[in-house]
């Protein structure tokens, strides 16, 4: 039986409204915030049966707080997602039709490059074959730099990459339009967008940047955990979350 929703509740779903996403550490915060406000009882395992009940209640809205795993720093967050639509149209209130031809466009590019990113310049390319409005470059730019403020993607250096709101929320439209080209993690199963791959051309399994730093750690020598070849990639740091960092 559900528990029934009250202040606190209420007051954590806002806070999710204005953030979007949020890390696990942030979200423990958060609930024990909401729960010291309104005098409720808090107990930090019970985070998932809290968010559950508020669920219940946002089902008959078509909306979810659903967890999600990032690739960037291996930590589980939190967003609140649009579960009414299965494909990206979910968006249509904030952005054009043809705005979100070219934001396919650049998922697509991103889904199917190596990296799991694609460049302004492969994004400002594609809009050539676009059959819809033309996008100048400068609408492209200024379109590209409104889906990083909204959280839809993330720009490093002039690449694009499918931030993990985005991953957590369109993970169903991902899965059904481009099956044949996902790879999964070969450490975690999740799928891989920005990761390393094995150069053993008949080996080629990925593994998140956050996995080899956790899987790698205290080996003397990386080697590939299917081909048993040498790792040639950087071993990354393990990322310490913010809040235990300090
Ligand atoms: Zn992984
Ligand atoms: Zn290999």
């Amino acid at each position: 039986m559900s528990q029934q929703m009250d202040n606190s509740h209420r007051k954590f779903l806002q806070s999710m409204m204005t953030n979007g996403i949020v890390d696990e550490q942030r979200a423990a915060m958060l609930y024990q915030q909401c729960c010291d406000t309104y005098k409720t009882k808090c107990l930090p395992d019970k985070l998932n049966d809290f968010i559950d009940t508020i669920n219940s209640k946002l089902q008959p809205l078509f909306m979810q707080i659903r967890k999600g795993w990032s690739e960037e720093d291996g930590q589980q967050h939190y967003a609140l997602v649009n579960v009414a639509e299965t494909d990206i149209s979910r968006m249509s209130s904030d952005y054009a039709d043809y705005e979100l031809v070219l934001f396919r466009k650049t998922i697509e590019l991103i889904v199917v490059s190596e990296t799991g990113q694609a460049s302004s310049t492969d994004i400002l390319n594609s809009t050539d074959t676009m059959t819809t409005k033309k996008l100048k470059k400068s609408e492209t730019e200024h379109l590209l730099n409104r889906l990083v403020r909204d959280k839809w993607l993330t720009e490093k250096r002039g690449e694009y990459s499918l931030s993990t709101r985005c991953v957590i929320e369109m993970e169903p439209y991902i899965r059904t339009m481009y099956q044949e080209q996902l790879k999964m993690c070969h450490i975690c199963h999740n799928i891989a967008f920005q990761c390393q791959i094995c150069e053993n051309p008949t080996c080629c399994i990925k593994i998140h940047n956050p996995c080899v730093a956790r899987y790698f750690k205290n080996k003397s020598e990386p080697r590939c955990p299917a081909c048993d070849d040498f790792w040639p990639h950087e071993i990354p740091e393990i990322h310490q979350p913010l809040s235990q960092s300090k």
